[in-house]
């Protein structure tokens, strides 16, 4: 089987979200190579065979520097045809979902998406994807060639077990006279001083028992201690009490820290999907019968207010 991973970068790395959906392909037992699209990404092609990529396709070209899906597809599409994939494997991003869209219309192939996991069974891809509000699993096929897929973020881990540089291989990029038709206005990034909540080997994350939005200073303080990003419920996104781009759930991200430290969290399914996939689970709460303590690994019955300003002066102490 042949498969072809979209390697999505940002500033110069390859995200981990790409990583993590390459090492899966590589789990496989597939034939993976993966596809870079960009301007002066060639560098950073090689490296995506420590994770598992045999080879890189790499289109290098200053007219894939915004990151724009149909000057992408114009690149997949030619190469997906002719190359004999099998699959194409996207992780869930704004960006490559578009071009996954945009590639299986190109191609008329479907796309499978919002899926959790994958495998190979009498030589076909079955996926894995949550379905009647995140309730159940259920397995998805494909009836078109190739098979399109995009992962949930935080769905894989990127895995190292050492292949080595990768062999790149450069493509002309001839672009549609339609898929130049939009262009990038404006790029904003948020200011953050740590990692986002995809990245982030610890999440410290905050519920309504916080109490009031200034609250949330003191999980930015035990996440700044640990190294870690800060994520909330949609109880206290909804309430404005912390950016929507930091909720986790079924409508919100889906993550797998090593460490998710809940504070003030119940447990309603609705978070617990989206964050189900982490380590180590600690819940602090001070409902001994809260939803949570059910599928935490360390559960700390008691107030918050004053657990945690405790646990971070402990962390300051021992890192120091
Ligand atoms: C379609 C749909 C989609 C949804 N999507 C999401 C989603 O993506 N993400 C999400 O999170 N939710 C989602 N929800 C909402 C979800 O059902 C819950 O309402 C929400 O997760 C509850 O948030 P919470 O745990 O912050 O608040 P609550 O359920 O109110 O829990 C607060 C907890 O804090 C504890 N507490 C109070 N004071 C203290 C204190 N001083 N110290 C320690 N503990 C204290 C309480 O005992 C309680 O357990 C969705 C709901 C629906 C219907």
């Amino acid at each position: 089987m042949k498969v072809l991973v979209f390697l999505e970068h940002h500033e110069g790395e390859l995200v981990k979200g790409s990583l993590g959906v390459l090492s899966k392909a590589a789990s496989l037992g597939a034939d993976v190579a993966g596809v870079a699209a960009g301007s002066g990404v060639r560098d950073l092609a090689g490296g995506a065979g420590e994770f598992g990529a045999g080879r890189v396709y790499v289109a290098d070209d200053p007219r894939l520097e915004a990151p724009l899906p149909q000057p992408r597809v114009d690149v997949l599409a030619p190469l997906v045809r002719d190359g004999g994939f099998d699959a194409v494997l996207f992780g869930q991003s704004v960006l490559a979902a578009d071009v996954a869209a945009g590639l299986a219309a190109r191609l008329e192939a479907g796309l499978n998406w919002d899926l959790v996991d994958v495998r190979v069974d009498d030589g076909k891809l079955v996926g894995t994807r949550p379905a009647l509000a995140d309730s159940v699993m259920v397995e998805v096929g494909w009836r078109s060639q190739p098979a399109l897929a995009l992962f949930r973020t935080g769905s894989f881990e990127p895995a190292a077990p050492g292949g080595g540089e990768a062999e790149v291989e450069d493509l002309s990029v001839e672009l549609e006279d339609f898929s130049t038709q939009a262009a990038m206005v404006e790029q904003a990034h948020e200011e953050r001083s740590g990692p986002s909540i995809e990245d982030a080997d610890v999440i410290v994350a905050g519920g309504r028992g916080l109490g009031a939005p200034e609250q949330f200073g003191v999980l930015e303080e035990l996440a700044k201690a640990l190294g870690g990003a800060v994520a909330a419920t949609r109880a206290v996104v909804d309430a404005g009490w912390y950016p929507y781009a930091a909720q986790v759930g079924q409508t919100g991200r889906t993550v797998s820290p090593k460490l998710y430290i809940a504070c003030g969290i119940s447990g309603a399914i609705q978070h617990k999907v989206g964050m189900q996939g982490s380590g180590t689970v600690v819940a602090i709460n001070k409902d001994p019968n809260a939803p949570i303590f059910e599928f935490s690994d360390l559960g700390v019955v008691g107030d918050l207010h004053e657990i945690v300003p405790k646990l971070t002066e402990l962390v300051r102490s021992r890192k120091s």
